[in-house]
C-alpha cells in the first residue's frame, strides 16, 4: 500500500509519522514550498514533493490522505478522484488503523463542537470512565492510536472537512449539533456542507444512537432517514423547560446551578448528557460532570468588569449563528462588536436579536460591508451603528458608548485573519484593549461572574 499524504499541517504530519512507523510506503506533498514545509519533510526523513501539482500523483499511489485544510476542488484531489485513487481524511485513516473494538462517540456541527466534546469529556472524567479525545480542535487521531486503543472509548470531534472524505464510519454515538452557513469559501455550496455534516450518521445501525437538535432545519429534514435510535434534543423528554434540563424525562440540573450561560450551551449540555448516558454513565455522575465543566476561553467569557460594564470575549464566534446564540444569552443591554476577515456571510439572522443592543461597532476587513448591511436592513432598529478600522478602535468606541450595567460583547461573526493569527489571539487582544491591567492577570479559562441567561 503506497500512500500520498497531501497537506503538511498537524494532521498530515501525524498521519505520515504513523504510516512510517508501521513500515508503510509514504510520500508527503504540499502545494506550499517554504522553509516550514521543507523543515517538515526533512524531519520526517522521507520523500517530499513541495509546490505539488496534479502530476505528483504519477508516483503510483494506492490512496491519498488529505489534510482538512485542502479544498475538495484542489487540483491534486480533483485529479486523484478523476484517476480513481481513493482519497481519505486523516481521521478516516486513523479510524481504519484503529480497527474494531473501540467504541466511538462522534460530535459534529457548525457551532458548539468543542464545547459539547469538552462537556462529554468532563462527564466521563467525573465518572472515571477511561476515554481518549481526538479530532478537529483536539489532537490528530492518527497520532494517538495506542492511547485510544487502551482507553477503548474515543470521543471524536469532527469538522465538515474531516467528514467530507470519511465514508460510512458507523459510529456508536453520532451527534449533529446544528448546520448553519459557514465555511462556504471551502465547500461548493450550503447543500454540500450540509451533506458532509450528515455523513456523521452514515453506516449507523439500529443499535447505535443518533442525536439531533429540534431547532436545526437540516437535521429535522433528515430525521426520517436515520437508522439509529434517535433523540431529538429540545423536544419530547430531553429538553430545557421551566429552567430545568431533563434527560429522557428525568431532571438533570437547574439552569441556575450550571457554571455556564446561554440556551445554546444548555443544548450542548443535553447532547453531552445523552451521549454519556449511552456510554454507561449514571444520571448523578452526568450532573456532577456538567457542574464541574468550565467553558473554554473565548466563548462568552467574561474578561473584565470596569465602571459597571461587563466585557465578554466571544472571539470564537466566527459565523452569524454563533453571534445570534451570544445575543440570545444576555438580558443586559449590549454594545456588540462585529467584523473580522471577510467570508461574505449573510448576517440577516442576527437582525431579530438586535432589539437589546445599544450600539453595534463594525470593524476590520468585513466591517464596511456589515455596516452597510445594517444601515440598509436595520433601519427600523433603534440602534447606533458605527464603523471602526480595527479591533483596538472598536473597543475604544464601545467603551465610550457603554452605560453602567451594559455588556460589551465581542462576538465578531467573522474569522480573525485580517488582523490576528487566530481567534485566541484576537480574544486576548480584546482583553488587553479593555484593560492592560486586567490582561496581565488574564487566565484564559475562567468564566467566573458569568452574566446572561
Ligand atoms: P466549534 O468547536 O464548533 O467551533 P465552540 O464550542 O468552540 O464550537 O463554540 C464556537 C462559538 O459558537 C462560540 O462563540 C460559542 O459561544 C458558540 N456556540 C457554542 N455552541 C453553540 C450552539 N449549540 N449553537 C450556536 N452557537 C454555539
Amino acid at each position: 500500500m503506497k500512500t500520498l499524504v497531501y497537506g503538511l499541517g498537524e494532521s498530515g504530519v501525524a498521519a505520515a509519522r504513523t504510516l512510517i512507523e508501521r513500515g508503510e510506503e509514504v510520500v508527503v506533498a504540499d502545494s506550499e514550498d517554504s522553509e516550514r514545509t521543507r523543515g517538515i519533510v526533512h524531519s520526517l526523513g522521507i520523500e517530499g514533493r513541495l509546490g505539488a501539482e496534479p502530476r505528483v500523483l504519477e508516483g503510483g499511489f494506492d490512496r491519498v490522505v488529505a489534510s482538512p485544510l485542502v479544498r475538495p476542488r484542489n487540483p491534486v484531489l480533483a485529479a486523484a478522484e478523476e484517476r480513481g485513487i481513493p482519497v481519505l481524511s486523516e481521521v478516516a485513516l486513523g479510524l481504519e488503523l484503529l480497527g474494531p473494538g473501540v467504541r466511538v462517540a462522534a460530535v459534529t456541527g457548525t457551532n458548539g463542537k468543542t464545547t459539547a466534546v469538552g462537556m462529554l469529556r468532563a462527564i466521563l472524567a467525573a465518572s472515571n470512565v477511561p476515554h481518549a479525545v481526538a479530532g478537529n480542535s483536539w489532537r490528530a487521531l492518527s497520532g494517538c492510536l495506542e492511547e485510544v486503543r487502551e482507553a477503548g472509548l474515543l470521543v471524536l470531534e469532527l469538522s465538515s472537512f474531516q467528514l467530507h472524505y470519511l465514508p460510512g464510519p458507523g459510529f456508536e454515538v453520532a451527534a449533529l449539533l446544528n448546520v448553519r452557513p459557514d465555511h462556504l469559501n471551502w465547500h461548493a455550496s450550503f447543500e454540500e456542507y450540509a451533506a458532509d455534516k450528515l455523513r456523521v450518521f452514515e453506516g449507523q445501525g439500529q443499535q447505535d444512537l443518533a442525536l439531533v437538535s429540534s431547532t436545526d432545519l437540516v437535521s429535522r429534514e433528515f430525521i426520517d432517514s436515520l437508522v439509529a435510535e434517535t433523540i431529538v434534543v429540545g423536544e419530547g423528554e430531553t429538553l430545557v423547560e421551566g429552567g430545568r434540563l431533563s434527560l429522557r424525562g428525568r431532571p438533570l440540573a437547574e439552569v441556575g446551578e450550571l457554571p455556564f450561560v446561554g440556551p445554546h450551551n444548555y443544548e450542548n449540555a443535553l447532547f453531552a448528557a445523552a451521549a454519556a448516558e449511552r456510554l454507561g454513565v449514571r444520571l448523578e455522575e452526568i450532573r456532577e460532570g456538567l457542574l464541574g465543566y468550565r467553558i473554554e476561553a473565548h466563548r462568552l467569557q467574561v474578561v473584565a468588569k470596569r465602571d459597571g460594564v461587563t466585557y465578554v470575549d466571544d472571539s470564537k464566534a466566527t459565523n452569524p449563528a454563533a453571534v445570534a446564540a451570544a445575543l440570545a444569552s444576555f438580558e443586559e443591554t449590549t454594545v456588540l462588536i462585529l467584523g473580522g476577515s471577510e467570508k461574505e456571510t449573510d448576517f440577516s439572522e442576527i437582525l431579530p436579536l438586535l432589539d437589546d443592543c445599544r450600539a453595534i461597532v463594525c470593524q476590520g476587513e468585513a466591517g464596511p460591508r456589515i455596516y452597510e448591511f445594517l444601515e440598509e436592513w436595520g433601519v427600523a432598529m433603534d440602534v447606533f451603528v458605527f464603523l471602526a478600522p480595527d479591533l483596538a478602535a472598536a473597543v475604544e468606541k464601545a467603551r465610550r458608548f457603554a452605560h453602567p450595567g451594559d455588556v460589551v460583547l465581542l462576538s465578531p461573526g467573522c474569522a480573525s485573519f485580517d488582523q490576528y493569527a487566530g481567534y485566541a489571539e484576537r480574544g486576548t487582544a480584546f482583553a488587553r484593549f479593555v484593560s492592560a491591567e486586567e490582561a496581565n492577570g488574564y487566565r484564559g479559562h475562567s468564566n467566573e461572574g458569568a452574566v446572561g441567561r
